[in-house]
């Protein structure tokens, strides 16, 4: 493990200008427009800001020295101070990212043979409370800006660009509850799917949620073509509301029925996240009773080996168990993968690093 602790000049906390990653381009052209500038700026702005990233609007050379200052005094580009750059033996990166405010996040980039992934951030914490996680000790601080969220990819991008590689698909699995932050969420996906910003295609992201059931309902009305996960570690409610409190809100019937309207209506596959904690969720009963559950759906089931948290006292689900677990859906007919483990040897589960890192910020 290689790890690098870096020493960037801490953002201005006083005064906190919006990242102008937060725009869309259109927002861009409406203020340009209302500033006495030509809306067809925005487009250059987007070329220096996401083709060739720039970190300073001074670099923006063929915009006028007038315009630069104008957007240097309402907006800034980059917003996060990286902390901690730690790369895996693997090659998986994760960066410890720290904000205008002092909170931090974590950003992970993950290698796989069809590309480079990175799995962003959406809150600051998460008030969701599951049983098993990281992410929520300590609770929710606050929520994300889109240009937040959107320049943790930017950064990764940058680390990547001296490898000459690109950023190929994007998960929003990190830190946070994404449908609890809503609308920053979406606006953060429509600009990283802009042609004229990062230009990754919807079928290359993937947002998952632990159910936010009303969420699912305006989410499936978007009608993106983006990849949908929820988080379901359990097959009957009783131990789900166990292991995920959000269970108790919005139940696991309530759950299915969104998630079968989000599939008729985007006539799209969901993914199921099925943590497995060794001997609460994994015996052949439960496989079979998750079958069940799903039988009918257009699905597709991603089982997790539990990730070892010290604050939490659930342990991992021995191989063999595991194996059993996969072939009992197969039998079933019920798509399952096994998730590979990335970046074992760097916490690069949901808000491990951090919770080591910033133990202040998640008690
Ligand atoms: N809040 C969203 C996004 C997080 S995605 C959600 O709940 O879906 C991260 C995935 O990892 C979720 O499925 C989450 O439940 C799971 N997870 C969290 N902590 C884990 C742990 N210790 N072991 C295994 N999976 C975990």
């Amino acid at each position: 493990m290689e790890q690098i602790t870096t020493t960037e000049t801490k953002t201005e906390k006083a005064e906190k200008k919006k990242s102008i990653y937060s725009l869309q381009l259109q927002e861009l052209k409406d203020w340009l427009q209302e500033n006495g500038e030509k809306p067809f700026r925005a487009e250059q702005i987007f070329d220096w800001l996401y083709k060739k990233r720039v970190a300073d609007f001074e670099d923006m050379s063929n915009l006028s020295k007038g315009l630069r200052e104008k957007l240097a005094n309402q907006f800034q580009i980059t917003t996060l101070n990286t902390v901690i750059q730690q790369t895996s033996s693997d090659g998986t990166i994760k960066f410890l990212f720290e904000l205008h405010d002092g909170f931090s996040i974590e950003t992970v980039l993950m290698r796989h043979d069809y590309g480079n992934s990175v799995c962003v951030t959406t809150q600051v914490g998460c008030r969701i409370g599951c049983t098993f996680c990281a992410s929520t000790l300590g609770g929710l601080k606050r929520h994300l800006e889109a240009g937040e969220i959107v320049a943790q990819v930017v950064k990764v991008q940058k680390a990547l660009d001296e490898s000459d590689e690109r950023v190929s698909s994007v998960v929003i699995m990190g830190i946070g509850e994404p449908f609890d932050n809503y609308d920053n969420m979406l606006s953060f996906l429509k600009i990283i799917n802009h042609e004229k910003a990062l230009n990754i295609g919807a079928r290359h992201i993937t947002v998952s949620t632990s159910g936010i059931v009303p969420k699912i309902y305006k989410f499936a009305d978007e009608n993106m073509q983006i990849n949908f996960a929820v988080s379901l570690h359990a097959p009957n409610t009783e131990l789900r509301t166990k292991l995920m409190p959000i269970n108790k809100a919005f139940k696991l019937d309530d759950l299915m029925k969104a998630v079968r309207y989000y599939i008729d209506k985007t006539g799209r596959r969901v993914s199921f996240e099925y943590g497995l904690f060794g001997g609460v969720n994994d015996s052949t009963e439960h496989a079979e009773e998750l079958a069940d559950l799903i039988t009918d759906l257009k699905c597709h089931v991603n089982l997790i080996p539990v990730n070892y948290v010290p604050e939490r006292d659930y342990v991992r689900t021995p191989r063999e168990k595991i194996f059993a677990f996969e072939k009992t859906l197969k039998n079933r007919g019920i798509n399952v993968t096994i998730r590979r483990e990335h970046g074992h040897d760097i916490d690069a589960a949901c808000g491990q690093l951090r919770a080591k890192e910033r133990k202040e910020e998640t008690r």
